[in-house]
């Protein structure tokens, strides 16, 4: 394996995100065969250095990229969570406990999610140990769009839909919707729904969006993100893991 840099194995092996990694490096944090060593871009051969981050010995071996597409049930939180409340990642248990017999000797990969969504969310959420894809897709400036299903608790005007797609301002930036529109009605489904896209993924914004139009939201679902749709027939809690043609779809 030819050797990498430093930053990039400690992102690799699930340390921190490659920006967070070359903070620890600067700070002091890190060495390689038994010396601090200061700069980031220093290349290192994993298997072959002896590499400590905070006084931890780095694997040998790294755990390979993972990239999960979750459906994110309401009621969990995109973060690792205090006792009493549920986390996504609690939904992993089981592709975590079988890791060891599918990657023997592989360190477990450390989990986080790409982005978030809020508690009462629901829908495509994804869950990988790649720092350097999660800081891509999740910036704002990747412009990669997100679709939402907003259920709204009464009746839907023209001008409501007007306002929304106006836009609002989330996080002191002004966010204006790619589409907004309203769905068919459908005889099962006695509210209004509303397909709404957006690419900045700021805090909040559907609800926000929706908000300043002075509706109120019933339910939320993200259904896409970039080219990659939840797949229809994923239940709630359940995951796949994606593949090289969904990652390029995902953009
Ligand atoms: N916008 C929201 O308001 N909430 C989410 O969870 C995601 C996008």
């Amino acid at each position: 394996e030819p050797p990498q840099r430093l930053a990039k194995v400690l992102a690799t092996a699930g340390v921190a995100s490659r920006r967070s990694s070359e903070e620890l490096i600067f700070q002091g944090k890190v060495t390689v065969n038994g010396s601090v060593c200061n700069t980031p871009q220093t290349r290192v051969d994993p298997a072959r250095d002896i590499i400590y981050v905070n006084g931890s010995r780095l694997a040998k071996k790294l755990p390979p990229k993972v990239y999960l597409a979750l459906n994110k049930p309401k009621g969990y939180i995109c973060s690792a969570g205090e006792e009493e409340t549920k986390s996504v990642f609690s939904l992993f248990d089981d592709f975590m406990k079988g890791w060891d017999k599918r990657n023997p000797g592989i360190p477990k990969p450390r989990l986080f999610t790409v982005g978030r969504l809020d508690v009462a969310t629901t829908g495509l959420i994804i869950v990988t140990n790649d720092g350097e894809f999660a800081n891509k897709v999740s910036h704002p400036s990747s412009n990669l769009s997100k679709e939402y299903i907003a259920t709204i608790n009464g009746a839907v005007t023209k001008r409501n839909l007007l306002t929304i797609s106006e836009g609002t301002f989330v996080e002191g930036v002004k966010c204006v919707p790619d589409s907004v529109e309203l769905l068919p009605q459908q005889p099962d489904i006695s509210r209004p729904r509303l397909r709404i896209v957006v690419h900045e993924g700021r805090n909040h914004e559907v609800r926000e969006l929706v908000k300043n139009a002075g509706l109120q939201i019933h339910a939320l679902k993200r259904i896409r993100i970039g080219g990659f749709r939840l797949p229809s027939d994923l239940a709630l809690g359940k995951h796949i893991e994606l593949t090289p043609a969904h990652m390029r779809a995902l953009g």
